[in-house]
Parts: structure tokens; C-alpha cells; sequence
């Protein structure tokens, strides 16, 4: 069956990342794989009033079922003008690798659709992203490409070492292929161990002055930061504490994050800290009451500890909240 974005209620990135850019702060794009943590992305939003992208890789989408996914989300959208404002919802393929799956998923009601050919050569990252970028705007809908390679694991993205995005490329990049927003590697990376760290020493800084150069070279245009999680330190000490063992996770500082959200990038990727947050609530309930087995009474309170999350990022990182 196939679907149109509007139909469902969603829109593009064009407006979303216009007035973030003009405002000084990023759009939140959070990953989801199930119903907890849509219900609870959008539950956060709509109590922060904050725009959101609704994101899922290719292997989310499967999990879910690509036939159930844009009725969860039409669902979600129905709840939340049932519970309070109406906000703008994305909903986004997240490192999309063929034109396939990016056609597919603009079918069945995707509003935005990344197509990750960082890996490949430059004129071959170009031949693709340019093919998904006619199909997708002669339907209205919003693409997001991708130059350097982070490093870190990612659903099925990977990579051991990370290239910078190079300035120098991409005005040629962001020309010939006519991409909405660019994803750009300057420092972050995937997954919930960034760095290696010695005891006390703090995370590289992101590369701002390759920030700047690229901001200079495409002024206004949207950037996005992938892996972008803080790895929230008390999600990974009360997960530890009651039984996990993340060993060394860490994740981009705070105050990196509250600078880039000022500056060009207008879209700031959170998975890991989502996950974690889950995470933490699940097993202190099991480690608390070992003799719980109702999925709701641990999955609502993983639920809960995640809108507190989505609220904090919006309000006091990204500087989303309000602008719905
Ligand atoms: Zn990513």
C-alpha cells in the first residue's frame, strides 16, 4: 500500500530547518524501534512544544514491519493533537544505502529520506544521492546526504576509523546533487563508546573551525550531526549498578552540543542516549522487583524515563522547546 506524507499528517524539513537555522537552534531527530518509544518521542515533544524527526534505519523499519510503520505513526500523530498542540513531525529514513529502500520508503509516507553514500567514492556518493534526490523531489519530499565517514557502529552502519568532511568538496557536493541538508563528520561518532579515555581526561573537542569553514562555503545551509548522544553518565552508572556492565561508554559533551545547536547544523541525531535511558529503567525494575513479568510494568516506567530525557534534551540542549 502506498502512502503520501501529508496524508499521514507529517511534513518536510524545508520550514523546520529555515527557522532553526534563523533561530539558533537544531531540530531533535530521534531514532525509534518500537511503540514505547514513539509514544514516548512524541509525548516529550508535544510537552516541550518542540518540531521532532521521527527517525528509522532500514533495519528499524524492518523490525517494526515497513506495512505497520506509517500506521503507527499516522497513530502518533492523532495522539498527539488528542493530548495538546499539534507539532510538526518528520518522519526520516536514517542512513538509507540504496535507492531501493529510499524510493520505497518515500511510497509508503516517509516526508524525508537520507541517502548515506559517504562510504563510496565522491563522484559515486554523488550519482546516488542525485538519483534519490529526483525521485524524492518530484514528490515534495526532503533529502539529507552525507560527506566523511564517522566511526562507531550503528544499526548496520560501521566503521572503524572516521574521515573528515573535507570543506573543500562540499559546495561541489550540496551543487550537484541538490540535497536538502548535509550530514557532516567533524569529531562524532556513533554508538555509546565514542572516545578512549584515560582516567580524567576529557573528550576531544568536535572540530568547530572545519565547522565554520564549511559554514562559510554554503552559508545557511542546513547541516546534520550524526552520533550526537552525551551518553547521559546517570543512565550508564544506574545501569551498571543494577547489573549491566558499560564499561568506558562516553559520549559528546553537553556544551559541544548546546555550540553546534547555535551554529549551522540544524538537526542533531540522538539514538544511544534513548536507549540507554530505556535501559536504565528496565533493569532497576528487574534488579528491584525480580518477580515482575507484565511487559507494562516495566516498559511504561522505560516509557516514562524517556520523555523525561526527549524534555531535557529539547529544553536545555538542543534549544527546540518552545518553537513549535
Ligand atoms: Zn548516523
Amino acid at each position: 500500500m502506498t502512502f503520501k506524507y501529508s496524508d499521514l499528517g507529517l511534513v518536510n524539513t524545508k520550514n523546520l530547518f529555515q527557522r532553526a537555522a534563523e533561530n539558533g537552534y537544531a531540530v531533535p531527530a530521534y531514532n525509534f524501534n518500537n511503540m514505547e518509544q514513539l509514544q514516548a518521542i512524541v509525548v516529550g515533544c508535544v510537552e516541550s512544544r518542540s518540531p521532532v524527526i521521527l527517525q528509522v534505519s532500514g533495519s528499524a523499519r524492518n523490525y517494526i514491519h515497513p506495512d505497520l510503520l506509517p500506521h503507527m505513526v499516522r497513530g502518533a500523530l492523532e495522539m498527539a493533537r488528542t493530548i495538546g498542540t499539534a507539532i510538526p513531525v518528520v518522519l526520516h529514513l536514517d542512513h538509507g544505502d540504496t535507492c531501493e529502500l529510499a524510493h520505497s520508503c518515500i511510497d509508503t509516507g516517509f516526508s524525508s529520506v537520507m541517502i548515506d553514500g559517504s562510504h563510496h567514492p565522491f563522484d559515486e556518493n554523488v550519482k546516488l544521492t542525485k538519483e534519490v534526490v529526483e525521485y524524492a523531489h518530484s514528490r515534495d519530499v526532503s533529502v539529507e546526504g552525507e560527506l566523511g565517514v564517522l566511526a562507531g557502529i550503528e544499526d548496520q552502519v560501521s566503521s572503524e576509523v572516521s574521515h573528515y568532511t573535507k570543506p573543500e568538496e562540499v559546495e561541489k557536493f550540496v551543487g550537484r546533487t541538490g540535497v536538502d541538508s548535509l550530514a557532516i563528520s567533524i569529531g562524532t561518532s556513533h554508538g555509546a563508546y565514542k572516545f578512549k579515555l584515560k582516567p580524567g581526561e576529557e573528550p576531544p573537542s568536535l572540530r568547530f573551525d572545519l565547522l565554520e569553514e564549511i559554514e562559510r562555503r554554503i552559508p545557511g545551509f542546513p547541516i546534520v550531526l550524526h552520533g550526537a548522544s552525551t551518553v547521559m553518565a546517570q543512565y550508564v552508572e544506574m545501569i551498571n549498578k543494577f547489573g549491566g556492565r558499560m564499561d568506558d561508554a562516553v559520549g559528546i559533551p553537553e556544551e559541544q552540543l548546546r555550540r553546534a545547536a547555535r551554529s549551522a547544523v540544524c538537526k542533531i541525531n540522538i539514538d544511544s542516549d534513548g536507549r540507554l535511558a530505556m535501559t536504565a529503567a528496565i533493569r532497576r525494575i528487574f534488579a528491584e522487583k525480580p518477580g515482575e513479568f507484565d511487559p507494562r510494568k516495566y516498559l511504561g516506567p522505560a516509557r516514562d524515563e524517556l520523555i523525561k530525557m526527549i524534555k531535557y534534551k529539547n529544553e536545555h540542549v538542543l534549544g527546540s522547546a518552545g518553537r513549535a
